[in-house]
């Protein structure tokens, strides 16, 4: 039995020409951290992102000035965009009068009712879909009435926080429904991962079909931010909760991409690019393997079609650690020796390691794009000779 659970129904949106939900890919999001104000840095930023795979990207709309620059923005953009808007609806108005592809907004928190209706009756007709983002941090505080209900249930402060928030979702929700709007994508995000976990698991018990937007809010810096939106957003993913998912990091937002796809890839709900398995190095390793491994990422960066790559100190478990890998090094004594799936094809110089190691990997990709049949990926059984450093 697979411990990853089938994904949760959702019906299908489309974000521009992306389709969010139903049989899509899970998508992967980022935001634009540059001035919406200066068009030409922000576009430059989007187009930064798209070229890393970011499908779609939030560019923050928080007054006139950006809302007016979004006509120099929107019609250039090579992935759809989506507005960032808080409380003024005359900024929805005119990001969806630019073409913006896809707006985050919660009705609730425009004041006037005919307000809301006029953008949602736009976004309607523009076939625009709306993100309801509740964050812990921002949500209205808890009602007593509330609280007496959950206290009468015994309920944890974890459920407590997570039942808030999915209420304060429904109660956007509902303001959508009334005005009969379904293009509804919901986010329900917070710092803490068991309050996020609990939360999303609540709303995915409902009785609704609303594609879910996953992200740990304000994660922080790569390492901690890495690590904890992988725990949150993974483990969403692992139970088949999310469509879409954005990792907040402090840093450059193509950190975000980089480690939103890596966390897809883990669970094997994506593939793109290269895997590098890396050994994290023992008392066995004779050559400088983290500058090797650091150079290979580098190499891999750039290499878009989906290859396993495996770097490794040593022969000793280095070649069966990497077995199911494309192509692999095991490395020691100064020497490295290549193999593909297992096999090896050939013996290098500590000093050309990289480079025969690149060129074993655009190798791989060329025979495959030449439909060239390789007898050991088709026999994952077969025999996997002994590897010696001796030929070298
Ligand atoms: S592959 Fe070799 S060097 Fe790397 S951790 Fe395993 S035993 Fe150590």
């Amino acid at each position: 039995m697979s411990l990853i659970a089938p994904r949760r129904k959702t019906r299908e949106l489309h974000v521009g020409d992306v389709g969010i939900g139903g049989h899509n890919p899970i998508r992967v999001q980022s935001m634009a951290t540059a001035d919406t104000r200066d068009p030409k840095a922000t576009l430059a930023q989007i187009t930064d992102l798209a070229n890393v795979g970011c499908e779609i990207v939030r560019v923050a709309v928080p007054d006139r000035r950006a809302a007016a620059a979004l006509p120099e923005i929107v019609p250039y953009s090579p992935v759809p965009l989506i507005a960032d808007i808080h409380f003024e609806h005359t900024l929805a108005l005119k990001a969806l009068d630019a073409g913006i592809h896809g707006l985050r907004l919660n009705p609730g928190n425009i004041r006037k009712e005919e307000d809301v209706r006029e953008v949602v009756a736009k976004a309607k007709e523009r076939g625009v879909p709306i993100r309801i983002g509740v964050n812990f941090g921002s949500v209205a505080p808890m009602t007593p009435e509330f609280v007496d209900e959950m206290a009468q249930q015994n309920a944890t402060q974890v459920q407590l926080r997570a039942e808030w928030l999915v209420r304060s979702a429904l109660g956007h929700i509902k303001i959508l429904e009334d005005l009969d709007f379904y293009d509804t994508k919901v986010s329900l995000k917070a710092f803490e991962v068991p309050v996020l976990l609990e939360a999303y698991q609540r709303f995915a018990r409902l009785d609704n079909d609303y594609p879910l937007h996953l992200g740990v809010t304000e994660a922080g810096t790569p390492r901690a931010g890495s690590v904890r939106s992988a725990v949150g957003i993974g483990t969403l993913l692992a139970m088949g909760i999310g469509d879409t998912i954005r990792v907040s990091l402090t840093t450059d937002p193509k950190e975000e991409v980089f480690v939103g796809y890596e966390i897809l890839k883990s669970l094997e709900l994506r593939q793109k690019g290269a895997t590098m398995i890396a050994c994290p190095t023992c008392g066995r390793v004779e050559v400088d393997l983290f500058k090797l491994a650091n150079d290979v990422d580098k190499v891999l960066e750039e290499v878009t079609e989906p290859i396993r790559v495996a770097v490794m100190g040593c022969v000793v478990n280095g070649p069966g650690e990497a077995r199911d890998a494309d192509v692999g090094i095991a490395a020691g004594n100064g020497k490295g020796v290549i193999f593909r799936k297992g096999k090896i094809v050939k013996n290098c110089l500590e000093e050309n390691m990289l480079e025969e190691l690149t060129a074993e990997i655009y190798a791989v990709i060329e025979d495959r794009k030449n439909g060239i049949y390789d007898e050991l990926e088709e026999q994952p059984n077969a025999y996997r000779p002994m590897i010696s450093l001796t030929a070298v």
